[in-house]
């Protein structure tokens, strides 16, 4: 049975900005939500800060110039810096990004957990009959299950019969969702409660267990006693300019758990005084990056009429890519439209008949995250690799040929260099001859690994097989940051999952010996 969505109740702080419990943890998203309820229910007394700001479902709002000023971070000005500069896409709310994700549930593939369990010094850190046992629970928590079909929209179900054209298999999306109504405005916030994103669901479930969660709320430095961590000092935030209010502090009697993502987590702890403790911190990043090529056909696709994501394929996943059908409102969608001025006008009146199917690529590249110096904010750098770049042409080679085997008329590569539309599937050979350099196509990223990693020693890694940062008491890290490796799947579930799995460890003060 899910949890049915709940209103949440938030702590008011108290005038000396003070609260102090077993237990606080940085962050309110997919892992700090999880792992907060899992302590509250293990009878810890838990603290949440959240930087961002609550959105309730009747303040959800439909435009997306208020989504990304309100809930998304740096309104979306964020991104990685290389060879290309590519946006990366994080929620910054209470329920973190699960408030503006699709939904989509991807289990923790099981080859993915094997090959992090001959990682050295990783054997049973991540035992694969424990997470399936956690992932059952979060579908069942969350209602999780398949779009229902007269719910997938016209998107959808085009990309469905391209893939069946060309005689590969896919699916249609599993999601925490419960009685869509096919709005298509999940990357907005849910306006319809139907999406169970853990603000809904979690987050007030602990709070009937006794957590405290303050938003606006946002971290600067975790504080110390010697090695041991004891506390963080943070600063209220006015919610409309987002400039510090006054200071407010949590003291933590038995830890401080860091689950402000893979990008924040570890530049928290680098403001806090702790590379040198940490020399691996903010190393290892990766992410999945992708796009989306677009195309247009005779008839209706509507877009704004169906399930934001529907359907998708990971039948390439050993070739190191997944493909998603996503409808997206026409301020987002447009980026994938070449052309300005009139041109762009006279594509954008075909609005109605355009269809958007988008990629992303299991890197095999490596960058690093810092804080940016003096500005704040947070310094991205990574290149995708060559072999990266020929999976990114072999994913819009095969998008354009499905786009044309579901009848499009044509399609928008998003290529620079290339001719902005084709017109025929021979036009998409073009891809095969060429060497795709990161400068022609605008990727971007939401799913970040990797910058605190779990390895046995801190030459090598952040966080030990407890979850707790090498030689620092009380300090721990529960985020995709702690994740060896990307996943090539959607990853929300496998993060709620390791989450679930930490606070086991962390209520336990559990260690898997080496
Ligand atoms: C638009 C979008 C669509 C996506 N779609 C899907 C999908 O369909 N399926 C899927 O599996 N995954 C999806 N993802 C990815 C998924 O949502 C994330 O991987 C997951 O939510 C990450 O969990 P997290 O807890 O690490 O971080 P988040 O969920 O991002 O939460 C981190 C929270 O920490 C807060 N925080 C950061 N720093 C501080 C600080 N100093 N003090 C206090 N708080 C702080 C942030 O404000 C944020 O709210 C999507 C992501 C985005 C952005
Ligand atoms: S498609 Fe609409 S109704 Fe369905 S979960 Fe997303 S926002 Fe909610």
């Amino acid at each position: 049975m899910s949890l049915p969505p709940s209103r949440l109740d938030l702590a008011t702080p108290g005038p000396e900005g003070v609260d102090e419990a077993d237990f606080v943890v940085v962050g309110s998203g997919a892992a700090g939500a999880t792992v907060a309820l899992c302590l509250a229910e293990a009878g810890a007394d838990v603290v949440v800060l959240e930087e961002g700001p609550h959105v309730p479902v009747e303040a959800r709002a439909g435009d997306v110039f208020t989504t990304v000023k309100r809930q998304i971070r740096d309104r979306l000005s964020g991104g990685m810096t290389g060879r290309a500069i590519s946006p990366v896409i994080q929620g910054s709310a209470v329920g973190g990004s699960t408030l503006v994700n699709s939904a989509i549930v991807w289990r923790l593939p099981e080859d993915v957990a094997f090959q992090w369990d001959r990682l050295p010094g990783l054997k049973g850190a991540f035992p694969y009959d424990e997470l399936v046992r956690y992932m059952e629970r979060i579908e069942d928590d969350l209602g999780v299950g398949e779009v229902p079909r007269d719910r997938m929209g016209r998107n959808a179900t085009l990309m469905e019969a391209g893939a069946r054209a060309l005689g590969f298999a896919g699916n249609v999306i599993r999601r925490n969702v419960q009685g869509c109504q096919g709005s298509g405005r999940c990357l907005q916030g849910c306006p319809n409660a139907a999406k169970l994103s853990l603000d809904l669901t979690y987050l007030p479930r602990a709070v009937g267990m006794g957590a405290r969660i303050y938003e606006n709320c946002r971290v600067s430095r975790l504080t110390f006693a010697g090695a041991a961590c004891h506390g963080v000092e943070a600063e209220l935030l006015d919610p409309e300019s987002r400039r510090p209010l006054r200071p407010f502090r949590a003291r933590a009697r038995r830890g401080v758990i860091v689950a402000a993502s893979a990008i924040q987590s570890p530049n928290l702890l680098r403001r806090s005084g702790l590379g040198r403790a940490l020399p691996r911190l903010g190393d290892h990043f990766t992410c999945h990056p992708g796009t989306g090529v677009a195309g247009e056909f005779d008839e209706p696709v509507r877009m704004w009429s169906g399930a934001t994501q529907a359907w998708e394929s990971a039948h390439y996943r050993p070739e190191g890519f997944k493909l998603e059908a996503i409808n997206l409102p026409p301020e987002l969608a447009v980026v994938r439209m070449p052309g300005a001025g009139r041109e762009m006008m006279h594509r954008l009146a075909r609005f109605d008949r355009m269809a958007l199917w988008g990629f992303q690529v299991r890197s095999d590249a490596r960058g690093t995250v810092r804080p940016m110096p003096l500005l704040g904010g947070d310094m991205i750098r990574f290149t995708p690799s060559r072999r990266d770049m020929g999976v990114a042409a072999r994913a819009i080679k095969l998008l354009g040929e499905m786009m044309f085997a579901a009848g499009a008329r044509k399609v928008y590569l998003g290529v620079h260099g290339l001719p902005d539309e084709v017109h025929s599937p021979d036009g998409l050979r073009i891809l095969d001859r060429m060497e795709l350099d990161p400068r022609q196509v605008h990727m971007m990223a939401s799913h970040l690994f990797g910058t605190c990693v779990m390895s046995p020693d801190r030459s090598t890694g952040v966080v030990d097989t407890g979850f707790q940062a090498h030689g620092l008491p009380g300090l721990y890290v529960v985020d995709s940051s702690v994740f060896p490796t990307n996943l090539g799947v959607n990853p929300q579930h496998s993060i709620m999952a390791v989450a679930m799995l930490a606070a086991r460890r962390i209520a336990e003060g559990a260690r898997v010996s080496r």
